[in-house]
């Protein structure tokens, strides 16, 4: 199938080539998809995506009268996308529902260990020859209570890592998940959680109920020593709060792997350019914050498996099946959570509206 992948980058594509093989065509670019670089994508019958591409409704007719009939995702989220107007259009989307769920509980742990133990401080000191210990005083995540926000794939994994730990673990989602609780995982509310957590990490999708779920009044429930991770998506934390939250001390710490206003900044060189979101340099300027680049992602394995399930998506199109990924109008980010719930294959409870 003939595919424009946008922001394609040189850590993806090599993966993206080998699973395609010969079977597709894949024209690569670095560019992000918007209004102006959709003319790119015409005479391809696909195009491939990441999170940070404008699938909104005008972009989409834009697609569609150039003869785009299938978006591939190359992401597990989908709140990119209008799959309401895709579904109108009669435009195919798929996405990569799973991929190494540990790459990404994995890099809320580092970035927490990292935050805890002071580990930037301590090689700053150590490349300085400073060898006091003064600064650098953590705590054992051993004994804590961990609330994880979101028991699916990635916040499990994050729990099991947790529990390995020794702490114990809380956690509140609309849908209780059998693996969690035979882990031992607690079900609690969404104030008990914050209420009594050490250390609260984000693994919800975003969504019209999950939007700004932390905000002013939810940091004041939280411990002011607490520390809450978001590896998820950035609007599900009032950025504004968030800050007003860490300036007045009402929490501890904070570790983000996404941001609310990420696109247009993250994934792309700003080395010659003045940043001018003035939230973004306030967190980045606060000792204690840790940023990274939405980078969570970034491990061979999880790149391996988002290639070689975008690539079996083009390989149904092109014989003219339905992927298994693909998603529906009412998936889309105004959802209802309300719903009834069915379990999926692996027995994480899902939601199906
Ligand atoms: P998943 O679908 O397996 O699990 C999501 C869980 O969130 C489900 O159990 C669902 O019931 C729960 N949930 C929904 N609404 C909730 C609410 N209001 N409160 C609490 N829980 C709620 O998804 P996953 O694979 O675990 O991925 C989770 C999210 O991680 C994705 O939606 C995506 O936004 C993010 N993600 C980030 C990166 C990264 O690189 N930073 C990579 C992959 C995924």
């Amino acid at each position: 199938m003939k595919t424009f992948v946008y922001s394609a980058h040189a850590y993806d594509r090599p993966f993206l080539e080998e699973a395609s093989g010969k079977r597709h065509t894949l024209i690569f670019s670095e560019e992000k998809l918007t209004i102006d670089t959709a003319r790119y994508a015409l005479g391809f019958d696909a195009i491939a995506v990441f999170t940070a591409d404008d699938c909104s409704a005008p972009v989409l007719d834009k697609l569609y009268a150039q003869g785009i009939r299938y978006i591939a995702l190359r992401s597990a989220g989908y709140d990119h996308i209008n799959l309401h107007h895709a579904a109108q259009l009669g435009i195919r989307v798929a996405h990569v529902p799973e991929y190494s769920p540990y790459a990404i509980a994995e890099h809320a742990v580092a970035m927490l260990m990292m935050m805890n133990r002071k580990l930037l401080d301590a090689q700053l000191l150590m490349k300085l020859q400073d060898f006091r210990l003064d600064t650098l005083t953590g705590f054992d995540i051993h004994g804590k209570k961990v609330g994880v926000i979101g028991t699916g794939k990635i916040g499990v994994a994050f729990a099991r890592i947790m529990l390995g730990f020794g702490a114990t673990v809380l956690a509140s989602d609309p849908v209780q998940a059998e693996e969690a609780i035979a882990l031992g995982i607690q079900y609690v509310s969404l104030e008990e959680l914050l209420r009594t957590s050490d250390i609260v990490s984000v693994h919800c999708p975003l969504n019209e109920t999950t939007k700004y779920l932390l905000s002013a009044k939810q940091f004041l429930w939280m411990k002011s020593d607490s520390i809450v991770i978001n590896t998820s998506r950035g609007a599900i934390v009032n950025t504004r709060d968030l800050i007003a939250a860490l300036e007045d001390k009402k929490i501890g710490g904070a570790c983000l792997d996404v941001y609310e206003r990420e696109k247009g900044l993250f994934f792309e060189d700003h080395r010659n350019d003045i940043i001018q979101d003035e939230d973004f340099l306030k967190l980045r300027g606060m000792k204690n914050v840790l940023i990274t680049g939405h980078q969570a992602f970034l491990t061979r394995e999880a790149l391996t498996g988002i290639a070689a399930t975008t690539v079996h998506t083009l390989d149904c199109w092109q014989l003219g099946y339905k992927s298994p990924h693909e998603l529906h109008a009412d998936e889309s980010f105004t959802r209802n959570v309300n719903t009834t719930h069915t379990k999926d294959p692996g027995s994480i409870t899902v939601l199906s509206i």
